[in-house]
């Protein structure tokens, strides 16, 4: 494998790479879930706590000031990142799954009523399932779903025979969390576009791996979470087109996002802030901003070159393990593995590989229909990040040989 970067100068920069598991030296396989941090990233939240605490926006004095600026330089950062038009369309959320529920809570009850359609796909996340459960029921809606095949992507066809005028939103996933699979979202997109529909994009395994820009995608909405973009938990971000997120209702009422209240009558604020009730999680918006410097300091391309490269590496050395079937084989995908055994359980497996260190994930990774659609009830997953090596995969396939030779 050519080494696109210095992998063990990155490690270093993640202190708890370090860490042992059980007199094992740690291996993080669950990047999926969330990935590590850098350690700019911890100091920058200690050095936030330490020297710029306090509240936003009304303080006239020294610190809230400064972390005013800090706070809203992320969100032009972010916006930068995106490729969005302007800060203004970037609201800071606690991730992506808010970030969905305030478009369904908000566009959605705003411009939905029966007889419309919200499209989703088969492989979405419940968090881009269950908000759009909740408003079309609330709305008298329609939520269909496009189908994929055994490979794990889109049903072209069927994706275009479903939709019609009724169309109103479709939610799609950039990239599928349990199968990898990278869906042809530019293009979807244009066509829904053709039948009036909006769309918004599931951000939350895209944003870490590939390049995005909302622009040249025309995204209508785009939410991620930094947590999984090297950055803290807790925060996230959904980009908005300004037409869109000017003309819809507020998410949530409080401080913050009111121009003037009055006990009869209260105006709301401007963007960003209409969407942004309450004191923020101020603190890690500012030290994602590190994270971002993080990532652009490596670069995105070559990130997904690096983790591209481990997922073939992975699978190939996968494919010839007796009896792992690998559930989603598509075309396009990145950085996810997920397999499965019809005679061994991956509870067992994930127990048994935790005792050689090695952190992997099992189940339905929150994605419960999609495993309906494949027949199982669960599957195991290894995910990539910037800091995985091949010697950890060889190290992880040996180690699942041997777990395999107790449980078979
Ligand atoms: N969508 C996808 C595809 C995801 O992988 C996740 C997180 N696993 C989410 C949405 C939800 O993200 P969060 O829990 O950070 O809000």
């Amino acid at each position: 494998m050519t080494e696109i970067f210095d992998v063990t100068k990155i490690r270093q920069g993640f202190p708890i790479l370090q860490t042992e598991v059980k007199g094992k030296p740690l291996v993080y396989f669950d990047n999926a879930a969330t990935n590590q941090k850098p350690k700019e990233v911890i100091e920058a939240l200690e050095d936030y706590y330490s020297n710029t605490n306090a509240n936003i926006h009304r303080g006239i004095h020294y610190l809230s000031e400064k972390a005013t600026a800090a706070y809203e330089d992320t969100r032009k950062a972010v916006a930068q990142f995106l490729g969005a038009a302007e800060p203004e369309e970037i609201i800071f959320t606690k991730g992506t799954t808010e970030g969905i529920n305030l478009v369904a809570q908000t566009y959605g009850r705003q411009n939905l009523k029966k007889g419309d359609e919200v499209l989703i796909s088969t492989m979405e996340h419940h968090s881009n399932i269950v908000p759009w459960q909740m408003i079309c029921e609330e709305t008298g809606a329609t939520l269909k779903v496009i189908p994929i095949n055994d490979a794990g992507e889109i049903i072209w066809d069927e994706f275009e025979n479903l939709l019609s005028e009724k169309t109103k939103i479709l939610s799609i996933v950039y990239v599928s969390n349990a199968l990898g699979t990278i869906n042809p979202v530019k293009k979807m997109i244009d066509k829904a576009h053709e039948v009036g529909a909006v769309v918004m994009v599931d951000g939350a395994q895209s944003t870490s791996h590939i390049q995005v820009n909302v622009q040249e995608l025309d995204a209508d909405f785009y939410a991620f979470s930094g947590h999984k973009v090297y950055g803290p938990t807790g925060m996230g971000a959904l980009y908005g087109k300004r037409s869109l997120l000017e003309s819809m209702p507020p998410y949530q009422g409080g401080g913050e996002m009111i121009a003037e209240v009055t006990f009869e009558k209260t105006t709301y604020n401007e963007l960003p802030y209409k969407f942004e009730a309450g004191t923020p999680n101020i603190g890690d918006v500012i030290a994602f901003h590190t994270a971002l410097n993080y990532v652009e300091s490596i670069g995105l391309q070559n990130i997904y070159d690096h983790e591209h490269e481990l997922m073939l590496y992975a699978t190939g050395k996968m494919l010839e393990i007796k009896g792992l079937n690998i559930i989603g084989q598509a075309q396009e995908k990145t950085s996810v593995v997920s397999f499965h055994f019809e005679d061994v359980h991956h509870q067992d497996l994930a127990i048994m590989l935790d005792n050689y260190g090695i952190a992997i994930r099992t189940g339905h990774h929150c994605t419960q229909p999609l495993m309906q659609r494949f027949g199982i009830l669960g599957t195991s997953r290894v995910s990539f990040a910037v800091y995985n090596t091949k010697e950890e995969i060889d190290y992880f396939i040996d180690s699942l040989h041997k777990v395999l030779n107790i449980l078979r």
